[in-house]
């Protein structure tokens, strides 16, 4: 069963008939498939059409929406939210530019969250089960798992293969700061579900999503404190170029608290209020984001490598050609640096079709 994409209006409601479509019935599966992937984010979507392109019989399997993070809770949402709070950015300049816009104006945070939901289900189409299907792919909506060293089951489904792609991603971890459990926090997966802006709230991790969500939450008027650690935001980037991402956000009032020594410690203190004393500080939000820590997605039983070494995931069931018959691609490759994110495409795509 799908998890639902809150809220479930109209948008959501379009989406999810595109992406994970209630009613689907699967195909009747092949006796053996060139190629079956595990997972349709954006690596597998690609292995898949590209394999089906270049006349593979190919399998497509999913748990949970076509798509994966970047259409559904990843890239696609956070860059519509982006598109709204730059105008803030805009306006807030423009005195500068000779354009005189009065003070007092605000974001209409429930218009910004529709649009994106909007323009989200509008592009869906574009991942859909039907249009791979269409490509020429048997779409099956459900966990795999392996079950031999060449066989993944779907539901009861066997699914039979002579090569297998795993691009299952990552995952949001709750980070092991103590008390954050407990005081409950937003990812990825729930942060684009918000209808009401938090008035305030805390962002754990200065990476590139951390960065660009605190930016976009403070230019929509929320209050937003980003915890770091590391010597500066965006730590693996240059220090000049992350300089001047902190010196934005200094003058935008994004309050930055660096904590390289010491985990801010967390304590829920009831009514959605959290407290951060950090350093000899307290800070009170709403709600807090994270994405600070993720784990690669194989968690379902069948699914987990014995080993990952040389460019390649080793399963219990292999045969001694094991390492040439299943590869990592997209997210789960670059968290298992197995191989290059995308790699498992051109992997699986050529040799499927010999
Ligand atoms: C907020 C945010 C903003 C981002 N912005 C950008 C950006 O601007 N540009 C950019 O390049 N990247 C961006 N990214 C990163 C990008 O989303 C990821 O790199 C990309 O989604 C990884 O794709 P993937 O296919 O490897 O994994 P995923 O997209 O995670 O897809 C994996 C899929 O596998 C499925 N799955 C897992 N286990 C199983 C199983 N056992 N059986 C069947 N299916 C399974 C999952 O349900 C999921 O749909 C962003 C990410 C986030 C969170």
């Amino acid at each position: 069963m799908a998890p639902l994409l809150a809220p479930l209006d109209q948008h959501n409601s379009t989406l999810v008939r595109n992406v994970h479509p209630v009613d689907w019935r699967p195909p009747t599966a092949a006796a053996r498939y060139n190629l079956v992937v595990i997972g349709a984010g954006t690596a597998g979507l690609v292995t898949a059409a590209g394999g089906a392109g270049l006349g593979a019989r190919v399998a497509l399997v999913e748990r949970d929406f076509l798509g994966g993070d970047c259409l559904n809770v990843g890239c696609v949402p956070s860059k519509c939210i982006i598109r709204s709070s730059r105008v803030f950015g805009e306006v807030g300049s423009a005195a500068a530019l000779g354009v005189h816009v009065p003070p007092g104006v605000e974001a209409d945070f429930g218009a910004v969250m529709e649009r994106m939901r909007r323009l989200r289900a509008r592009i869906s189409d574009h991942d859909s089960v039907e249009r791979f299907t269409r490509l020429g792919v048997d779409v099956f909506l459900g966990s795999a798992r392996f079950v031999g060293p060449d066989a993944v089951e779907v539901d009861g489904t066997r699914l039979r293969f002579s090569k297998a792609v795993i691009a299952t991603g990552t995952r949001a971890a709750c980070p092991a700061i103590p008390g954050l459990a407990e005081a409950g926090f937003l990812t990825n997966e729930t942060v684009f579900g918000l209808t009401e802006r938090p008035r305030r709230l805390a962002v754990i991790g200065g990476g590139p999503i951390g960065c660009e969500l605190a930016q976009a939450f403070r230019r929509l008027g929320s209050e937003v404190v980003l915890f770091h650690s590391g010597p500066h935001l965006l730590n693996r980037e240059d220090p000049d170029a992350a300089g001047i991402v902190q010196q934005a956000f200094l003058r935008e009032g994004v309050h930055l608290r660096a904590f390289a020594q010491k985990d801010p410690l967390v304590e829920y203190r009831g009514e959605g209020h959290v407290m951060f004393e950090e350093l000899a500080q307290t800070i009170r939000t709403e709600v807090v984001f994270t994405l600070f820590h993720v784990t690669v997605e194989l968690e379902e039983p069948g699914l987990e490598p014995m080993q990952a070494h040389d460019g390649a995931l080793h399963y219990e069931h292999e045969t001694s050609a094991g390492a040439d018959v299943i590869a990592a691609a997209g997210g789960t490759a670059t968290a298992l640096a197995t191989a290059p994110s995308g790699n498992g495409g051109s992997f699986a795509q050529a040799p499927a079709v010999n």
